[in-house]
Protein backbone atom coordinates (compact mmCIF):
# COMPACT_ATOMS: atom_id res chain seq x y z
CA UNK A 1 0.00 0.00 0.00
CA UNK A 2 1.32 3.42 -0.97
CA UNK A 3 1.88 6.22 1.60
CA UNK A 4 -0.74 8.91 1.26
CA UNK A 5 0.64 12.89 1.92
CA UNK A 6 -2.40 15.20 2.24
CA UNK A 7 -0.21 18.56 1.55
CA UNK A 8 -1.33 22.40 2.95
CA UNK A 9 -5.00 21.20 4.35
CA UNK A 10 -6.18 23.00 7.93
CA UNK A 11 -5.80 20.25 10.06
CA UNK A 12 -8.64 19.71 12.89
CA UNK A 13 -7.54 17.11 15.25
CA UNK A 14 -9.93 17.66 18.17
CA UNK A 15 -7.91 14.35 20.13
CA UNK A 16 -5.02 16.99 20.37
CA UNK A 17 -6.13 20.18 19.70
CA UNK A 18 -4.59 20.91 16.69
CA UNK A 19 -5.75 23.29 14.30
CA UNK A 20 -3.20 24.62 11.89
CA UNK A 21 -2.57 24.42 8.27
CA UNK A 22 -0.17 21.31 7.55
CA UNK A 23 0.33 18.14 6.30
CA UNK A 24 -0.64 14.51 7.05
CA UNK A 25 1.46 11.62 5.97
CA UNK A 26 -0.11 8.04 5.71
CA UNK A 27 1.67 5.25 5.75
CA UNK A 28 0.97 1.31 6.34
CA UNK A 29 -3.02 2.41 7.34
CA UNK A 30 -2.01 4.34 10.34
CA UNK A 31 -1.34 7.77 10.30
CA UNK A 32 2.73 8.60 10.59
CA UNK A 33 3.14 12.18 10.81
CA UNK A 34 1.55 15.59 10.76
CA UNK A 35 3.28 18.50 10.00
CA UNK A 36 4.96 21.63 8.59
CA UNK A 37 6.52 20.67 5.19
CA UNK A 38 6.79 17.35 5.58
CA UNK A 39 8.83 15.37 3.37
CA UNK A 40 7.22 13.40 0.67
CA UNK A 41 8.39 9.61 0.47
CA UNK A 42 9.27 8.54 -3.16
CA UNK A 43 6.35 6.01 -3.89
CA UNK A 44 3.22 8.47 -2.37
CA UNK A 45 0.70 9.42 -3.98
CA UNK A 46 0.19 13.36 -3.14
CA UNK A 47 -3.41 14.86 -2.26
CA UNK A 48 -3.64 18.72 -2.44
CA UNK A 49 -5.77 19.69 0.36
CA UNK A 50 -4.98 23.86 0.16
CA UNK A 51 -8.18 25.49 1.23
CA UNK A 52 -9.88 22.56 2.50
CA UNK A 53 -10.12 21.03 6.19
CA UNK A 54 -8.17 17.69 6.95
CA UNK A 55 -9.77 15.96 10.06
CA UNK A 56 -10.50 12.21 11.20
CA UNK A 57 -12.96 10.37 9.95
CA UNK A 58 -16.71 10.80 10.62
CA UNK A 59 -18.06 7.86 13.20
CA UNK A 60 -21.69 7.03 13.52
CA UNK A 61 -22.79 5.51 16.64
CA UNK A 62 -26.67 4.79 15.08
CA UNK A 63 -26.96 3.86 11.32
CA UNK A 64 -29.55 0.99 10.21
CA UNK A 65 -28.36 -1.24 7.44
CA UNK A 66 -30.87 -3.75 6.16
CA UNK A 67 -28.92 -6.74 5.41
CA UNK A 68 -29.62 -8.91 6.34
CA UNK A 69 -33.08 -9.46 5.42
CA UNK A 70 -34.40 -6.29 3.46
CA UNK A 71 -31.41 -5.96 0.72
CA UNK A 72 -33.73 -3.84 -1.46
CA UNK A 73 -33.45 -1.17 1.28
CA UNK A 74 -29.53 -1.01 1.65
CA UNK A 75 -27.14 -3.72 1.88
CA UNK A 76 -24.30 -3.30 4.11
CA UNK A 77 -22.11 -2.42 0.48
CA UNK A 78 -24.13 0.18 -0.41
CA UNK A 79 -24.52 1.83 3.21
CA UNK A 80 -21.02 1.39 4.00
CA UNK A 81 -20.55 3.23 0.67
CA UNK A 82 -22.98 5.94 1.29
CA UNK A 83 -21.28 6.34 4.76
CA UNK A 84 -18.26 7.44 2.90
CA UNK A 85 -19.71 9.63 0.81
CA UNK A 86 -20.73 11.49 4.06
CA UNK A 87 -17.11 11.50 5.26
CA UNK A 88 -18.04 8.55 7.49
CA UNK A 89 -15.30 6.27 8.10
CA UNK A 90 -16.98 4.19 10.65
CA UNK A 91 -20.87 3.40 11.46
CA UNK A 92 -22.15 1.23 14.05
CA UNK A 93 -24.64 -1.31 12.25
CA UNK A 94 -28.18 -1.63 14.74
CA UNK A 95 -29.40 -5.22 15.23
CA UNK A 96 -33.11 -4.51 14.18
CA UNK A 97 -32.26 -6.59 10.78
CA UNK A 98 -34.13 -9.95 10.38
CA UNK A 99 -33.15 -12.09 11.42
CA UNK A 100 -31.61 -9.95 14.44
CA UNK A 101 -28.41 -9.72 15.40
CA UNK A 102 -28.28 -11.76 18.28
CA UNK A 103 -25.99 -14.54 18.04
CA UNK A 104 -22.37 -14.56 16.97
CA UNK A 105 -23.38 -15.74 13.17
CA UNK A 106 -24.90 -12.28 12.37
CA UNK A 107 -22.42 -10.74 14.09
CA UNK A 108 -19.87 -12.35 11.89
CA UNK A 109 -22.17 -11.99 8.43
CA UNK A 110 -22.09 -7.90 9.27
CA UNK A 111 -18.46 -7.79 10.00
CA UNK A 112 -17.46 -10.32 6.97
CA UNK A 113 -19.99 -8.21 4.66
CA UNK A 114 -18.31 -5.30 5.49
CA UNK A 115 -14.76 -6.28 4.71
CA UNK A 116 -15.81 -7.27 1.60
CA UNK A 117 -17.08 -3.93 0.85
CA UNK A 118 -13.78 -2.69 1.54
CA UNK A 119 -15.24 1.01 2.34
CA UNK A 120 -16.28 2.25 6.01
CA UNK A 121 -15.70 0.09 8.93
CA UNK A 122 -18.85 -1.19 9.88
CA UNK A 123 -18.86 -2.41 13.92
CA UNK A 124 -21.94 -4.65 14.52
CA UNK A 125 -24.07 -3.45 17.45
CA UNK A 126 -25.74 -6.82 19.05
CA UNK A 127 -29.23 -7.33 20.53
CA UNK A 128 -30.00 -7.12 24.17
CA UNK A 129 -32.73 -9.39 23.82
CA UNK A 130 -33.27 -12.15 21.87
CA UNK A 131 -35.04 -11.09 18.88
CA UNK A 132 -35.05 -8.43 19.97
CA UNK A 133 -38.35 -9.32 22.00
CA UNK A 134 -37.69 -7.55 25.10
CA UNK A 135 -37.84 -11.01 27.75
CA UNK A 136 -34.60 -13.24 27.53
CA UNK A 137 -31.15 -11.63 27.38
CA UNK A 138 -28.82 -11.79 24.22
CA UNK A 139 -25.73 -13.75 25.04
CA UNK A 140 -23.63 -10.65 25.46
CA UNK A 141 -19.89 -12.40 25.74
CA UNK A 142 -20.66 -14.14 22.22
CA UNK A 143 -21.65 -11.06 20.59
CA UNK A 144 -18.67 -9.14 21.55
CA UNK A 145 -16.12 -12.38 21.16
CA UNK A 146 -17.62 -11.98 16.94
CA UNK A 147 -17.10 -8.21 16.94
CA UNK A 148 -19.90 -6.14 18.72
CA UNK A 149 -18.87 -3.12 20.38
CA UNK A 150 -22.03 -2.30 21.90
CA UNK A 151 -25.39 -3.98 22.80
CA UNK A 152 -29.11 -2.34 21.73
CA UNK A 153 -32.92 -3.43 20.94
CA UNK A 154 -33.64 -0.02 18.57
CA UNK A 155 -36.41 0.65 17.12
CA UNK A 156 -37.78 -0.44 20.38
CA UNK A 157 -37.34 0.65 24.00
CA UNK A 158 -36.26 -2.05 26.23
CA UNK A 159 -39.03 -1.73 28.26
CA UNK A 160 -38.43 -4.59 31.43
CA UNK A 161 -36.80 -2.19 34.05
CA UNK A 162 -35.10 -5.72 35.35
CA UNK A 163 -33.84 -6.41 31.92
CA UNK A 164 -32.40 -3.13 31.64
CA UNK A 165 -31.14 -3.55 34.92
CA UNK A 166 -29.38 -6.71 33.77
CA UNK A 167 -27.96 -5.80 30.70
CA UNK A 168 -26.48 -2.82 32.49
CA UNK A 169 -24.42 -5.13 34.83
CA UNK A 170 -23.59 -7.66 32.32
CA UNK A 171 -22.44 -4.70 29.53
CA UNK A 172 -20.52 -3.14 32.30
CA UNK A 173 -18.51 -6.40 33.07
CA UNK A 174 -17.73 -6.84 28.27
CA UNK A 175 -16.81 -2.98 28.90
CA UNK A 176 -19.89 -1.73 26.21
CA UNK A 177 -22.65 0.42 26.60
CA UNK A 178 -26.05 -0.34 26.26
CA UNK A 179 -27.66 1.91 23.85
CA UNK A 180 -31.22 2.47 24.46
CA UNK A 181 -34.30 3.91 22.22
CA UNK A 182 -36.04 5.36 24.87
CA UNK A 183 -40.06 5.45 24.59
CA UNK A 184 -42.27 4.57 26.93
CA UNK A 185 -44.84 2.73 24.87
CA UNK A 186 -48.06 2.69 26.93
CA UNK A 187 -47.40 6.80 25.90
CA UNK A 188 -46.33 6.57 22.59
CA UNK A 189 -48.89 3.84 21.31
CA UNK A 190 -50.77 4.56 17.96
CA UNK A 191 -48.97 8.08 17.90
CA UNK A 192 -47.38 9.48 14.54
CA UNK A 193 -46.02 12.86 15.31
CA UNK A 194 -45.09 15.01 18.56
CA UNK A 195 -47.75 16.09 20.08
CA UNK A 196 -48.89 19.43 20.28
CA UNK A 197 -50.34 22.29 17.99
CA UNK A 198 -49.55 20.43 14.63
CA UNK A 199 -51.06 17.06 15.49
CA UNK A 200 -54.06 18.70 16.62
CA UNK A 201 -54.57 20.58 13.22
CA UNK A 202 -53.74 17.35 11.54
CA UNK A 203 -55.71 15.23 13.18
CA UNK A 204 -53.09 12.59 14.24
CA UNK A 205 -52.37 11.10 17.27
CA UNK A 206 -49.77 12.48 19.39
CA UNK A 207 -46.50 10.44 21.36
CA UNK A 208 -46.07 13.66 24.13
CA UNK A 209 -42.37 14.14 25.44
CA UNK A 210 -42.95 12.49 28.64
CA UNK A 211 -42.79 9.12 26.80
CA UNK A 212 -39.01 9.73 25.75
CA UNK A 213 -38.47 11.55 29.45
CA UNK A 214 -40.19 8.85 31.47
CA UNK A 215 -37.14 6.13 29.96
CA UNK A 216 -34.42 8.76 30.03
CA UNK A 217 -35.15 9.37 34.39
CA UNK A 218 -35.59 5.37 34.20
CA UNK A 219 -32.15 4.59 32.49
CA UNK A 220 -30.25 7.10 34.61
CA UNK A 221 -31.75 5.53 37.63
CA UNK A 222 -30.80 2.15 36.61
CA UNK A 223 -26.96 3.25 35.63
CA UNK A 224 -26.55 5.16 38.71
CA UNK A 225 -28.10 0.96 40.31
CA UNK A 226 -25.56 -0.50 38.09
CA UNK A 227 -22.78 1.31 37.75
CA UNK A 228 -23.57 0.58 34.00
CA UNK A 229 -22.81 2.66 30.74
CA UNK A 230 -25.85 3.78 29.49
CA UNK A 231 -26.26 5.62 25.86
CA UNK A 232 -29.40 7.61 25.26
CA UNK A 233 -29.93 7.03 21.51
CA UNK A 234 -31.65 10.05 19.32
CA UNK A 235 -32.34 12.48 22.17
CA UNK A 236 -34.99 15.02 21.03
CA UNK A 237 -37.23 16.78 23.94
CA UNK A 238 -36.00 19.67 26.17
CA UNK A 239 -36.79 17.72 29.37
CA UNK A 240 -34.55 15.07 28.27
CA UNK A 241 -31.55 17.03 28.14
CA UNK A 242 -32.66 18.52 31.69
CA UNK A 243 -32.52 14.97 33.03
CA UNK A 244 -29.14 14.37 30.95
CA UNK A 245 -27.17 17.62 32.61
CA UNK A 246 -28.42 16.89 35.97
CA UNK A 247 -26.94 12.78 35.70
CA UNK A 248 -23.92 14.48 34.31
CA UNK A 249 -23.20 16.52 37.16
CA UNK A 250 -23.73 13.82 39.72
CA UNK A 251 -21.26 12.15 37.42
CA UNK A 252 -22.72 8.93 36.28
CA UNK A 253 -21.84 6.86 33.18
CA UNK A 254 -24.24 8.25 30.88
CA UNK A 255 -23.63 9.35 27.49
CA UNK A 256 -25.99 11.02 24.41
CA UNK A 257 -26.60 11.74 21.04
CA UNK A 258 -28.67 13.82 18.57
CA UNK A 259 -29.30 13.51 15.34
CA UNK A 260 -29.46 16.55 12.09
CA UNK A 261 -32.56 16.14 11.93
CA UNK A 262 -33.76 17.40 15.69
CA UNK A 263 -31.38 20.08 15.52
CA UNK A 264 -32.57 21.22 11.90
CA UNK A 265 -36.75 20.54 11.82
CA UNK A 266 -39.76 20.86 13.74
CA UNK A 267 -43.15 19.22 14.01
CA UNK A 268 -44.36 21.71 11.53
CA UNK A 269 -42.56 19.66 9.05
CA UNK A 270 -44.80 17.75 9.11
CA UNK A 271 -47.75 20.01 7.74
CA UNK A 272 -49.18 18.65 4.73
CA UNK A 273 -48.77 14.93 5.89
CA UNK A 274 -45.02 14.99 4.58
CA UNK A 275 -44.44 11.35 5.91
CA UNK A 276 -40.66 11.86 5.08
CA UNK A 277 -40.81 13.92 8.16
CA UNK A 278 -42.02 11.21 10.09
CA UNK A 279 -39.66 9.64 12.44
CA UNK A 280 -39.25 8.19 16.29
CA UNK A 281 -38.83 9.64 18.09
CA UNK A 282 -40.93 12.43 16.14
CA UNK A 283 -39.55 16.11 15.25
CA UNK A 284 -40.77 18.49 18.16
CA UNK A 285 -41.30 21.99 19.24
CA UNK A 286 -38.89 24.93 18.53
CA UNK A 287 -37.76 24.64 22.22
CA UNK A 288 -36.51 21.48 22.11
CA UNK A 289 -34.99 21.95 19.04
CA UNK A 290 -33.09 24.74 20.52
CA UNK A 291 -32.43 22.93 23.65
CA UNK A 292 -30.83 19.94 21.60
CA UNK A 293 -28.48 22.47 19.71
CA UNK A 294 -27.38 23.80 23.21
CA UNK A 295 -26.90 20.94 24.78
CA UNK A 296 -24.46 20.13 21.87
CA UNK A 297 -22.75 23.17 22.24
CA UNK A 298 -22.19 23.00 26.19
CA UNK A 299 -21.26 18.55 25.74
CA UNK A 300 -24.78 17.61 27.74
CA UNK A 301 -25.42 15.57 24.55
CA UNK A 302 -22.30 14.11 23.80
CA UNK A 303 -22.11 13.35 19.84
CA UNK A 304 -23.91 13.51 16.60
CA UNK A 305 -25.56 10.48 15.39
CA UNK A 306 -27.28 9.95 12.20
CA UNK A 307 -30.04 7.12 12.71
CA UNK A 308 -29.70 6.55 8.93
CA UNK A 309 -32.79 4.27 8.45
CA UNK A 310 -33.61 3.34 4.63
CA UNK A 311 -37.09 2.78 3.71
CA UNK A 312 -38.76 2.02 0.40
CA UNK A 313 -40.39 4.72 -1.60
CA UNK A 314 -43.88 3.34 -1.91
CA UNK A 315 -43.52 2.47 2.12
CA UNK A 316 -43.17 6.53 2.46
CA UNK A 317 -46.45 7.17 -0.04
CA UNK A 318 -48.44 5.58 2.70
CA UNK A 319 -51.02 7.87 4.83
CA UNK A 320 -48.88 9.21 7.19
CA UNK A 321 -50.53 6.98 10.35
CA UNK A 322 -49.58 4.31 8.06
CA UNK A 323 -45.98 5.33 7.05
CA UNK A 324 -42.66 3.88 8.79
CA UNK A 325 -40.73 6.51 10.80
CA UNK A 326 -36.80 7.42 9.34
CA UNK A 327 -35.20 8.87 6.89
CA UNK A 328 -31.94 8.42 5.81
CA UNK A 329 -29.00 10.61 6.94
CA UNK A 330 -25.50 9.69 6.35
CA UNK A 331 -24.43 11.57 3.37
CA UNK A 332 -26.86 15.12 4.60
CA UNK A 333 -25.43 14.81 8.32
CA UNK A 334 -22.38 16.47 8.03
CA UNK A 335 -23.71 19.35 5.74
CA UNK A 336 -26.69 19.70 7.95
CA UNK A 337 -25.02 19.94 11.06
CA UNK A 338 -22.39 22.68 9.03
CA UNK A 339 -25.24 24.72 7.77
CA UNK A 340 -27.09 24.88 10.93
CA UNK A 341 -24.50 24.68 13.92
CA UNK A 342 -21.46 26.08 12.75
CA UNK A 343 -22.52 28.85 10.08
CA UNK A 344 -24.83 29.81 12.66
CA UNK A 345 -22.33 30.25 15.52
CA UNK A 346 -23.52 27.44 17.75
CA UNK A 347 -20.49 24.81 17.41
CA UNK A 348 -17.07 25.68 15.71
CA UNK A 349 -15.85 23.55 13.13
CA UNK A 350 -13.43 22.08 15.68
CA UNK A 351 -16.24 21.33 17.70
CA UNK A 352 -18.42 19.59 15.16
CA UNK A 353 -15.25 17.42 13.77
CA UNK A 354 -15.30 16.57 18.10
CA UNK A 355 -18.70 15.49 18.32
CA UNK A 356 -19.13 13.64 15.17
CA UNK A 357 -15.65 12.10 15.24
CA UNK A 358 -13.24 12.20 19.08
CA UNK A 359 -16.27 11.70 21.28
CA UNK A 360 -18.11 9.17 19.31
CA UNK A 361 -14.93 6.58 19.01
CA UNK A 362 -14.42 7.54 22.51
CA UNK A 363 -18.13 7.00 23.71
CA UNK A 364 -17.98 3.12 22.22
CA UNK A 365 -14.15 2.70 22.44
CA UNK A 366 -13.50 2.38 18.99
CA UNK A 367 -10.12 3.08 16.84
CA UNK A 368 -10.05 6.45 15.61
CA UNK A 369 -11.64 10.30 15.78
CA UNK A 370 -7.77 10.81 16.15
CA UNK A 371 -4.79 11.96 14.10
CA UNK A 372 -2.36 11.51 16.49
CA UNK A 373 0.97 9.66 15.14
CA UNK A 374 -0.63 5.42 15.00
CA UNK A 375 -3.88 6.46 15.21
CA UNK A 376 -5.84 4.15 12.00
CA UNK A 377 -5.62 6.16 8.66
CA UNK A 378 -9.34 7.07 8.51
CA UNK A 379 -9.44 10.67 7.38
CA UNK A 380 -11.78 12.93 5.98
CA UNK A 381 -11.05 15.83 3.67
CA UNK A 382 -13.74 19.05 3.47
CA UNK A 383 -15.07 21.69 1.56
CA UNK A 384 -16.64 23.77 4.57
CA UNK A 385 -17.83 26.40 2.73
CA UNK A 386 -19.52 25.21 -0.60
CA UNK A 387 -23.00 25.97 -1.11
CA UNK A 388 -25.15 23.08 -2.25
CA UNK A 389 -28.20 21.59 -2.88
CA UNK A 390 -29.52 18.05 -1.37
CA UNK A 391 -30.17 16.01 -4.58
CA UNK A 392 -31.41 12.55 -3.35
CA UNK A 393 -31.22 10.72 -6.70
CA UNK A 394 -27.24 11.44 -5.98
CA UNK A 395 -27.29 9.65 -3.06
CA UNK A 396 -25.20 6.30 -2.66
CA UNK A 397 -27.82 4.68 -0.43
CA UNK A 398 -30.26 2.39 -2.16
CA UNK A 399 -33.03 4.52 -0.39
CA UNK A 400 -33.98 8.05 -0.71
CA UNK A 401 -36.53 9.08 2.30
CA UNK A 402 -35.24 12.03 3.39
CA UNK A 403 -37.06 15.40 4.53
CA UNK A 404 -34.08 17.26 2.77
CA UNK A 405 -34.10 17.20 -0.30
CA UNK A 406 -33.90 20.65 -2.30
CA UNK A 407 -32.77 21.97 0.85
CA UNK A 408 -29.32 24.51 0.74
CA UNK A 409 -26.55 23.12 2.56
CA UNK A 410 -23.29 24.41 3.40
CA UNK A 411 -19.79 22.13 2.95
CA UNK A 412 -19.15 18.55 2.31
CA UNK A 413 -16.78 15.42 2.31
CA UNK A 414 -14.78 15.73 -0.82
CA UNK A 415 -12.46 12.80 0.04
CA UNK A 416 -12.46 10.04 2.29
CA UNK A 417 -9.98 7.71 3.31
CA UNK A 418 -10.13 4.68 5.32
CA UNK A 419 -7.28 2.32 6.20
CA UNK A 420 -5.14 4.61 4.62
CA UNK A 421 -6.97 4.17 1.15
CA UNK A 422 -8.84 6.61 -0.68
CA UNK A 423 -12.37 5.43 -0.86
CA UNK A 424 -14.97 8.23 -1.99
CA UNK A 425 -13.73 11.45 -3.88
CA UNK A 426 -15.91 13.72 -5.10
CA UNK A 427 -15.76 13.94 -8.58
ZN1 LIG B 1 -34.43 4.28 17.82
Amino acid sequence: MKPVLLRGGRVIDPASGRDEVADVLLAAGKVEAVGQALGTPDDADIIDATGRVVAPGFIDLHTHLREPGQEDLETIATGAASAVAGGFTAICAMPNTDPVCDNQGVVGFVVSQAEHAGMARVYPIGAVSLGQKGQQMAEFGELVGAGAVAVSDDGHPVMSSHLMRTALEYARVFGIPVADHCEEKSLAEGGAMHEGIVSTRLGLKGIPSAAEEIMVARDIILAELTGGHVHLCHMSTRGSVELIRRAKDKGLRVTAEACPHHFTLTHEACEGYNTNAKMNPPLREEADREAICQALRDGTIDAIATDHAPHHYDAKEREFDQAPNGIIGLETAFPLANAELVARGILTLPQLVDRMSTVPARIFGLPGGSLGKGAPADVVILDPDVAWTVEPSAFRSKSRNTPFGGRSVRGRAVATIVRGQVVFRLS
